[in-house]
């Protein structure tokens, strides 16, 4: 049988005659039972990882379990929950919880935790009591003994207070164990071994599990305080990032939040205890732009932040798209307006082609999109509109040219321009009176 087993010496309190310990056991339980109700969860984390069970053996002549059942062994004073995969499945972590809140009274730690043999090499009976990697709890009005646990899985230390549901360990084979299990045993405050089960054939009322559960089944998860139990990260995942096996992508678990951070370059697996690192991925053509964020490594004139010049069909800054070259606005026309209005200032005073021409130039693009926005934005950028303009024409008709200067838009210098044809046809009018026309 691969199942667990404590001999009746594997420690202080299992020789006591039968018949003397039941009785204690009435006693203590009188004692304890009016505020004994429910107050443990089961112990472990899982929910189907327990294939087999061994409870508190109350038979005189044949053995007995808590419902009259022979799902125990003689003299056996707690509850064994048998690991699935026995031996074999200790590897994978199977976490052992509080199953109620307290506070450590001692942890053992360190031994063998494989053992086949109650007795044998590195599994001996001197090894804490035969429970070997084990902790102790205080959880009030009992305290419990979590025994046989994984070498190294103990997670509290003597003193620390524990909340229900927190994991203290792992399942293992230490000590006097034959195999996987967890020695789950509730003991009054004297240390006397109580059965937390209530049925036909134990003396346990009302049960100390809060949610005791099927023969042969786990005990509920929910703890005493109405709290939902706390979150419980899934078997296999560890507190520092881990690489999984492909190395595309690591994964850490912490107080129940699990995440997975893709690594498209690899993952390197670091010591044990330190975080995986996903590797950084190539810079190919040195701009400082790695190969995950460059929408070209090839080519180091591209890469996100990088200028992009418009209308070369290039996407230069990785923006998706190549950079629209922006198009003359309204304001184009009322530079080339001005343009013409100037020209035929200039006209008037006998140089017309140089103005206009100039005029025209300003307000097409690309350069006019600068004169463009002189035309319709006001004082300053009519100066700039009226700039190319304006310069042909001062030392023909300097009141006219220059005008658009201190024109403050569109409307004033259309206003100007129309004070200036006033103007030159009345000094054509003044020169045809001189020349007596
Ligand atoms: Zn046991």
């Amino acid at each position: 049988m691969s199942a667990a087993r404590e001999p009746q010496n594997a420690n202080s309190r299992s020789p006591s005659p039968r018949l003397p310990r039941l009785a204690l056991l009435v006693l203590a339980l009188m004692l304890f039972a009016q505020q004994a109700e429910g107050q443990f969860r089961k112990p472990v984390a899982c929910d189907d990882c327990i294939w087999d069970w061994y409870y508190y053996d109350h038979g005189s002549f044949a053995v007995q379990d808590w419902s009259c059942g022979n799902s125990t062994y003689g003299d056996h004073i707690g509850s064994d929950y048998s690991l699935r995969g026995n031996n074999d499945a200790i590897d994978t972590g199977n976490d052992v919880v509080a199953a109620a809140a307290g506070t450590v009274i001692s942890t053992e730690d360190g031994y063998f935790d494989h053992c086949t043999q109650c007795g044998g090499a590195q599994c001996g009976l001197g090894f804490g009591n035969g429970f070997a990697n084990q902790v102790y709890i205080d959880h009030g009005t009992y305290k419990a003994m979590y025994g046989h646990m994984r070498t190294g899985s103990i997670m509290v230390e003597p003193g620390e207070t524990v909340e229900c549901g927190q994991v203290i360990g792992q399942i293992g084979s230490s000590g006097c164990s034959t195999g996987a299990h967890l020695h789950f045993e509730p003991q009054t405050s004297s240390g006397t071994a109580v059965d937390p089960y209530e049925g036909d054939c134990s003396p346990t009322s009302p049960s100390l599990w809060i949610d005791q559960g099927a023969h042969r089944d786990l005990p509920g998860e929910a703890c005493g305080d109405g709290e939902p139990p706390p979150p419980q990260c899934p078997e296999g995942t560890y507190e520092v990032w881990t690489c999984n096996e492909a190395k595309t992508e690591r994964r850490r678990c912490i107080d129940g939040v699990d995440s997975t951070e893709p690594c498209p370059a690899g993952c390197v697996a670091m010591a044990v205890g330190i975080n995986d690192e996903c590797m950084m991925p190539p810079d190919g053509d040195g701009d400082s732009s790695r190969a995950d964020v460059d929408c070209d490594d090839g080519d180091a004139a591209i890469h996100p932040g990088a200028v992009d010049t418009c209308g070369d069909a290039i996407d230069q800054d990785c923006s998706g798209a190549d950079a629209t070259c922006m198009l003359p606005p309204t304001g184009g026309v009322g530079g080339a307006a001005g343009g013409v209005s100037a020209g035929a200032s200039g006209a008037a005073a006998g140089s017309a082609g140089i103005g206009g021409q100039a005029g025209m130039t300003a307000g097409a693009p690309p350069i006019g999109g600068a004169g463009g926005l002189g035309g319709v934005g006001g004082a300053s950028a009519g100066s700039a509109g009226a700039g190319t303009t304006g310069f042909a024409a001062p030392e023909r008709s300097s009141s006219c040219a220059a005008s658009p200067r201190g024109g403050s838009g569109r409307a004033a210098w259309l206003m100007l321009a129309s004070l200036c044809v006033l103007a030159i046809r009345r000094r054509a009018l003044v020169h045809r009176d001189q020349l007596g026309v």
